[in-house]
């Protein structure tokens, strides 16, 4: 089973193999978790990301789906892009947050990552309350099958946050 670790920061600071972003279908950056992960990463993750739009992923990337790129100047080697669902009180999307977290790891796997950081994806700009986003991401990250991926991290980026995950993993 994965080692599950919770830090409280910012995820553009971590060290890890991957680096999960909390990105947005056109792929080409936005507010929160992306623009920092663009900022901090430099202008090479971008270049990927449009290569990705120019070829597979034409019409953009699907809500629960994950792809990765190079991580750029980040301390990391690869960035895994997931879409993560808009909060919706009508209609229940947890299964496509839970695919995010499923797909992240999956390829974080395939790449051979041994650590990975996930943000509390859909909890920010998207408006997943945060102590249901916790509740999806640990028990996703706990019931899926990760190897070699030995530690996954859940960068938190305040209390409130840190507090939800704390909660989820005691
Ligand atoms: P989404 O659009 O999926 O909701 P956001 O990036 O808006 O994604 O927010 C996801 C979560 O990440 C929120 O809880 C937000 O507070 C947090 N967050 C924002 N910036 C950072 C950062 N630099 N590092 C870690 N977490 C962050």
């Amino acid at each position: 089973m994965v080692r599950i670790t919770l830090v409280q920061g910012d995820i553009t600071e971590q060290q890890a193999d991957a680096i999960v972003n909390a990105a947005n279908s056109s792929l080409l950056g936005g507010g929160g978790v992306d623009g920092a992960i663009h900022r901090r990463g430099g202008p090479e993750i971008l270049e990927a990301c449009r290569a990705l739009r120019a070829s597979h992923y034409g019409k953009g990337l699907a809500t629960g789906q994950a792809v990765a790129t190079t991580a750029g100047r980040l301390h990391a080697d690869h960035v895994i892009h997931t879409v993560g669902p808009v909060w919706s009180g009508e209609e229940d999307r947890s299964s496509l947050l839970a695919s995010c977290y499923r797909e992240s790891l999956r390829i974080a796997a395939e790449l051979g990552a041994r650590t990975i950081a996930f943000p509390a994806i859909s909890t920010g700009i998207y408006g997943w309350p945060m102590d249901d986003g916790a509740r999806i991401a640990v028990e996703t990250v706990r019931t899926a099958s990760a190897a070699p991926v030995a530690e996954v991290r859940f960068v938190l980026f305040d209390d409130t946050a840190y507090e939800a995950f704390s909660r989820q993993v005691t």
